[in-house]
């Protein structure tokens, strides 16, 4: 079976692929959609949807952090959020923004929406809680990963390993809920 993903992020595309371990031929797209949608999951249906109707069956994602202290900012404008700049100088701005705000006022969540797009949409949702930290530790992951703590740890989600990002991730959760679907179609049950 053959599905192309659309996503211009090569990081996601590493992710997503190990999360989906299924028998499925991927062909990766990188298709260009205004992510202009008031959620995460009108602009994932929007980017699969693109793809879809270029090229068939199809799987994109929308994901983005959310922290509660700034209204749920960045939120669909993660990826947008100081365009250009490198994400260590984001980081910094967002703990900048965060200054006055103490320990227990910093919580914030990544989400993450799938959808798997064959004539209609097809919708999965994984969110991840955790908290802000007052300074980006770890290298590994990508984007907001050094600032975010996930809830029930003291690392950031930098400093866990890929295998440890992708057991409790929001895009690990939404893709494994997306995986089932796909193995049980490939199944016929
Ligand atoms: P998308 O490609 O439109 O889904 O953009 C998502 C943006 O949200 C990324 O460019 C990152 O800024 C942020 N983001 C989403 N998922 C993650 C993650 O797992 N770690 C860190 N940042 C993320």
């Amino acid at each position: 079976m053959k599905i192309v993903l659309s996503t211009s992020n090569p990081d996601k595309v590493q992710e997503i692929l190990e999360i989906v371990d299924l028998d499925i031929e991927w062909v990766v797209k990188k298709i260009e959609v205004e992510e202009d949608g008031k959620t995460f999951q009108e602009n994932a249906i929007k980017k699969a949807k693109a793809a879809y109707d270029l090229y068939g069956p199809a799987v994109a994602d929308d994901s983005g952090l959310e922290i509660y202290a700034l209204d749920n900012f960045p939120g669909v404008r993660s990826a947008r959020f100081m365009e250009g700049a490198d994400y260590s100088v984001k980081n910094s701005k967002i703990i900048e923004m965060l200054r006055d705000i103490g320990e227990n006022e910093r919580g914030a969540r990544f989400s993450c929406v799938a959808v798997y797009y064959d004539e209609y949409p097809h919708v999965f949702k994984g969110v991840i809680e955790g908290k802000i930290a007052f300074e980006a530790r770890g290298n590994n992951g990508f984007g907001y990963d050094p600032i975010f703590i996930p809830y029930g740890y003291n690392k950031s989600m930098a400093e866990l390993s890929r295998a440890e990002k992708n057991k409790i991730s929001h895009r690990a959760q939404a893709f494994r809920k997306l995986s089932e679907y796909l193995s049980s179609m490939i199944k016929g049950t």
